[in-house]
C-alpha cells in the first residue's frame, strides 16, 4: 500500500520507519531541503529507506490509499497544505493529520474532501508505540474512520477512538507530566536531571525533560499553547518561559543536539 507523509521532521521519519517496516510504500513531501538531507541521513543504510520515495512537489501519487500531515503544529500552516493537497488527491484516498492538540473540525471545515478527513494521532517514537488516538469529525463518512481502524491494524498500530477536544485524550492528560516539571525547574529549586531521575526512579520510561527533547521543545510548546487557548487559558496549563527561551536559542531537543541535555546524533 502506498501512503505519501507531508512532512519529514521527528514524526513523518519516524512514521515512514514504521509504515515501510510494515510493507508500505512510502512518498514524502518536506519542503525543507535541511529536513529532507536530515531525514535521509538518518533513514541511510536502512532497510526502510528503499521503501521511501521524495516528492519535489505536493502532488499525490494516484495509487496511495491515505496521506498523513505532519508538519509543525501551527493551525494556519497545517490549513494551507490541506488546502493545496485538494488539487491532485484522488478520489478515494484518505487524508488524516497527525495533530496533537489543533482542533481537526478547525482543520477540516473548508476541505472540499472533509468527509475522508480525520485525526490519526501518532505518537512519539511510532516505530516503537502502536497506539493511535483515531478522531473523526462530525463531517467524517462512518466508512472512513472503520477503514482507518482497519488499515491501522494492518499496520501493527492500535487505533482508538478519541473525541475533538484540546489535546483529546493522551495529550489533555499527559500536560501536567510537562507543565509541572517546568514550573518546578522554573522555580530554581530543582534541576532537569533530578526530576528526570525521580520520575525515572519511579518507573516511567522518560523523565519530563528527557521526553520534551524526544518530542521537540518547540512542537511540546506549540501543543501546551493549542491545549491553553483551547480551554480558555487555564493557569494550570500556562505555557512555559523556559521553554520559549529554549526554542528562542534555537534548542529544540534531540532534532538540534541541543535540548535540556546535549546529544551526539538526533537519534542517539
Ligand atoms: P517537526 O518540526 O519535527 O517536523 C515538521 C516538518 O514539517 C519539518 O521537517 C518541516 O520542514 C516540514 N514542513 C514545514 N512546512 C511544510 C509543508 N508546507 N509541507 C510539508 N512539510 C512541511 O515536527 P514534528 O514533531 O514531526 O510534528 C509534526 C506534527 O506531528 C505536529 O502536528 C505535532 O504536533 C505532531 N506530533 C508530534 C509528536 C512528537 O513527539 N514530536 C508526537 C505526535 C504528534
Amino acid at each position: 500500500m502506498e501512503v505519501l507523509i507531508l512532512g519529514a521532521g521527528t514524526m513523518g521519519r519516524g512514521l515512514a520507519r514504521a509504515l515501510a517496516a510494515k510493507d508500505c510504500t512510502i512518498y514524502l513531501y518536506d519542503p525543507n531541503p535541511a529536513a529532507r538531507t536530515a531525514a535521509t541521513q538518518a533513514l541511510a543504510g536502512e532497510f526502510e529507506a528503499q521503501k521511501c520515495r521524495w516528492l519535489e512537489k505536493l502532488a499525490v501519487p494516484p495509487d496511495c490509499v491515505a496521506v498523513i500531515e505532519a508538519v509543525p503544529e501551527n493551525l494556519s500552516l497545517k490549513k494551507s497544505v490541506l488546502a493545496e493537497l485538494a488539487a491532485t488527491l484522488p478520489e478515494a484516498t484518505v487524508v488524516a493529520t497527525n495533530t496533537s492538540a489543533l482542533s481537526v473540525h478547525a482543520l477540516a471545515a473548508e476541505l472540499p474532501y472533509r468527509a475522508r478527513f480525520l485525526g490519526w494521532h501518532f505518537f512519539n517514537p511510532p516505530t516503537h508505540l502502536p497506539l493511535v488516538e483515531v478522531i473523526p469529525t462530525s463531517f467524517t463518512a462512518p466508512a472512513v474512520v472503520e477503514w482507518s481502524e482497519r488499515f491501522l491494524t494492518s499496520v501493527g498500530k492500535v487505533p482508538l477512538r478519541a473525541p475533538d477536544l484540546p489535546g483529546f485524550i493522551v495529550n489533555r492528560i499527559a500536560r501536567p507530566y510537562y507543565v509541572e516539571a517546568l514550573r518546578l525547574v522554573e522555580s530554581g529549586q530543582t534541576t532537569p536531571e533530578v526530576v528526570d531521575k525521580l520520575m525515572e526512579g519511579l518507573g516511567f520510561r522518560m523523565g519530563p525533560f528527557r521526553l520534551m527533547d524526544l518530542i521537540g521543545i518547540d512542537t511540546n510548546y506549540a501543543v501546551t499553547q493549542a491545549i491553553w487557548e483551547g480551554l480558555g487559558y487555564p493557569p494550570r496549563f500556562r505555557p512555559s518561559w523556559l521553554q520559549a527561551q529554549k526554542i528562542a536559542a534555537g534548542q529544540l531537543g534531540r532534532k538540534t543536539r541541543q535540548g535540556f541535555y546535549t546529544y551526539g546524533s538526533p537519534d542517539s
